[in-house]
């Protein structure tokens, strides 16, 4: 990892006394787990030590590289990378030093020190806890929300075709409903965080094109209110097509199976119009084009969202969150913004074709 750090030295840290006898600590555990049940959730990662140790913390400008110092402590086996929780950090490496041992986090979104927690907890003989070093860092929200849209490059003809009209997109889950569940490393990860990562982009895509977007969300929240009923949710869901009288409505899921080798995209609709196949199939056929995915097929059904919306709208399911593979693939940077495109791609074969 490079280590091109602006020093920030993070004295707010107040930081843990080097006792005046002050020897080498070691390290005895290193261990981290995602925990959800903060808001935001925080990857936290704990370290055992034999002893007090001076911590230094350390954020470059971009945010995204974070680092601490643990003075005159060691850790056998050094270097040494962890894959953590990819929504939070790329990679977590440490190394020695010297006679300091260095944690660096590469993160996927910029923080800010207020954001990062570097705290000791002394040890106690009674738990049998001994000292310890803990560092909480929290999910940011991507870039893309609501106050800060990215920019895409779109092309002329694409503007033509999109301009003026109007898209519900509805990013499936949120709040307490986290939808499917996969697993990445041994953690947790939810399809309400993956349907958000790829809405956002292709909100911004569609309104860098002239298009008036309407989201369901851009928040990780209930659309009605929490612990809600599914009928309730997805009404909610339905009304801000409906109520906002969009053209188009897309509803983004990520699949679940129990037999984890199964994958691929599938386009649902309900025919309540003559144009709901229209555009399943555009979006689907899009997606194939411009994603490595098995096709699962277009599907006539009766989802709740296809049915209940006044206007032309498909729910794509974009791949299996119970596949490893796939479910990597979804949380990689990047990836989320290239399914956006390719659904983006695909409103703009749709209105093609409806207004020709
Ligand atoms: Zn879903």
């Amino acid at each position: 990892m490079k280590r091109f750090f602006l020093f920030l030295l993070f004295c707010a840290m107040a930081f843990l006394m080097i006792p005046s006898h002050a020897q080498a600590a070691a390290v005895t555990d290193f261990r981290w787990t995602t925990r959800n049940d903060g808001n935001p959730p925080f990857v936290r990662i704990v370290m055992d030590l034999t002893d007090k140790v001076q911590a230094e913390a350390a954020l470059d400008k971009s945010g995204k590289n974070f680092e601490v110092i643990l003075r005159n402590t060691a850790m056998p086996g050094q270097p040494k990378d962890y894959q953590m929780d990819p929504s939070i950090m790329s990679l977590v490496t440490t190394s020695q030093q010297g006679k300091d041992l260095y944690l660096d986090v590469a993160l996927t979104e910029s923080h800010t020190m207020k954001d990062i927690k570097v705290f000791s907890l002394p040890a106690n003989i009674k738990a049998h806890k001994p000292q310890r070093l803990v560092v909480d860092i929290p999910r940011i929200a991507p870039s893309y929300n609501s106050a800060s849209p990215q920019n895409y490059e779109i092309s002329p003809s694409d503007a033509r075709v999109l301009k003026g009209k109007i898209i519900c997109i509805d990013p499936g889950h949120g709040g307490t409903d986290t939808g499917a569940i996969g697993q990445l490393n041994g953690q947790p990860v939810y399809e309400k965080n993956i349907t958000l990562s790829i809405a956002l982009p292709l909100r911004d895509m569609l309104t860098e094109a002239g298009a008036t977007v309407f989201m369901t969300r851009t928040t990780d929240r209930d659309v009605y209110k929490p612990y809600d009923g599914d009928n309730e949710e997805l009404q909610a869901r339905s009304d801000v097509g409906n109520n906002n009288h969009a053209d188009a409505f897309l509803s983004i899921h990520i699949d679940a199976f129990s037999n984890p080798s199964v994958d691929g995209t599938t386009g649902y609709y309900y025919a309540k119009t003559d144009k709901d196949q229209l555009l399943a199939q555009s979006l689907h056929d899009a997606v194939l084009n411009e994603i490595d995915i098995p096709d699962r097929g277009v599907r006539a059904n009766d989802l709740y969202v296809n049915v209940h919306t006044n206007m032309p709208s498909t729910l794509q399911e974009l791949g299996y969150i119970s596949n490893p593979d796939r479910v990597a693939m979804l949380t990689t940077p990047g990836v989320p913004e290239k399914i956006a495109k390719s659904l983006f791609d695909g409103f703009v074969a749709y209105f093609s074709k409806v207004d020709n």
